[in-house]
């Protein structure tokens, strides 16, 4: 069996490994798809130390870093059930049953498509999910925000600060997001809000130049010329396989401050869990935590 057996091989997970191996443990990874998320990212500005790099770049340089230590990596294995019985078990897709003395769950998550044509054709060409990410690159633009929650206004707060102009759609009747962060948007001068908004389609050529929607209401569409789309209905987390065994909270795994979960041995870093802000650099952090969480576990225990 395994000392530390991490599910899920993203940002959060390699450096769950790396530190678990580090302790001179048995420690294994199980991925789905080794890098997680930054697989489908272009730039990365925000990796703080390097000015630039891009997700498959750094995606190569984690698995590198993993390499260089003695870390069992089983890549493109999905889990589909945790168990604790003596050990904690996590079985796979393909029918094998791995166990380990501590788990780390790092499973990350997934933005909610909008799922119009031009979503995915023009993804990292001018439709993206990430304010904080991309909203540099829209710079003097104009933009659309698809979603009206928290979420959706956040983001078109923040960029309205930097791009030229931005469009927020919201499918109902009102905005979802708190009072107070409405406040704030209406009194931007460079936010139009449009309500009762069917997202149709995303246009372009070799990248966005529009979008198009139907007023709800009237059943009229009307087409808004426009460089980007961020799209904000909602970050899923990837948990469903976890049953009821782990406490969760809206699909997000609830740690505390060392990762731990309810579930003794069972601790969780990164986008599937709970915490504040989901970013590179933040889960590679927290994974940290949950290796060093897990460690202080298996040595009392
Ligand atoms: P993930 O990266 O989601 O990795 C999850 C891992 O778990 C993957 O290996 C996956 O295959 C695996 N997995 C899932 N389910 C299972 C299962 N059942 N069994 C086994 N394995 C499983 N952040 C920034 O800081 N800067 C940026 O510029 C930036 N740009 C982004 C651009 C895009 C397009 C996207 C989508 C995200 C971007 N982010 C950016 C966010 C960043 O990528 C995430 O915060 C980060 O990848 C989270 O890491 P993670 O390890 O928690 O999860």
């Amino acid at each position: 069996p395994f000392d530390m057996l991490v599910v899920g091989g993203g940002p959060a997970g390699a450096s769950a490994a790396i530190y678990a191996a580090r302790k001179g443990i048995r420690t294994g990874i199980v991925a789905e798809r080794f890098g997680g998320q930054i697989m489908d990212t272009m730039g990365i500005e925000n990796f703080i130390s390097m000015n630039y790099t891009e997700g498959p770049k750094l995606a190569a340089t984690l698995e590198e870093h993993v390499k260089e230590y003695d870390i069992d990596i089983m890549n493109l294995q999905r889990a589909k059930r945790l168990e604790k019985k003596e050990l904690i078990e996590i079985e796979l897709e393909n029918g094998a049953v791995l166990k380990s003395k501590a788990v780390i769950l790092s499973t990350g998550a997934r933005w909610r498509n909008v799922g119009v044509p031009g979503e995915a054709e023009f993804k990292n060409k001018g439709v993206a999910y990430c304010p904080h990410c991309d909203g540099p690159l829209f710079a003097g633009k104009h933009v659309a925000v698809i979603g009206g929650g928290n979420s959706g206004i956040e983001a078109a707060i923040d960029l309205a600060g930097i791009v030229k102009h931005v469009t927020v759609l919201e499918y109902s009747s009102e905005l979802k997001a708190d009072s107070v962060l409405q406040d704030r948007l209406y009194s931007l001068p460079n936010v139009t809000v449009i309500k009762n908004a069917q997202t149709k389609e995303i246009t372009g050529t070799d990248k966005v130049n529009g979008i198009t929607y139907v007023d709800r209401d009237t059943g009229e569409a009307s087409h808004i010329e426009l460089q980007g789309v961020f799209v904000q209905i909602g970050l899923v987390p990837n948990t469903d396989w976890l049953g009821e065994t782990i406490e969760r909270e809206r699909g997000e795994i609830v740690v505390d401050k060392r990762g731990a979960t309810n579930l003794p041995g069972v601790f969780a870093a990164g986008d599937c869990t709970n915490s504040a802000y989901k970013q590179i650099i933040i889960s590679m952090g927290s994974g940290a935590t949950a290796a060093l969480g897990a460690f202080d576990y298996l040595i009392r225990n």
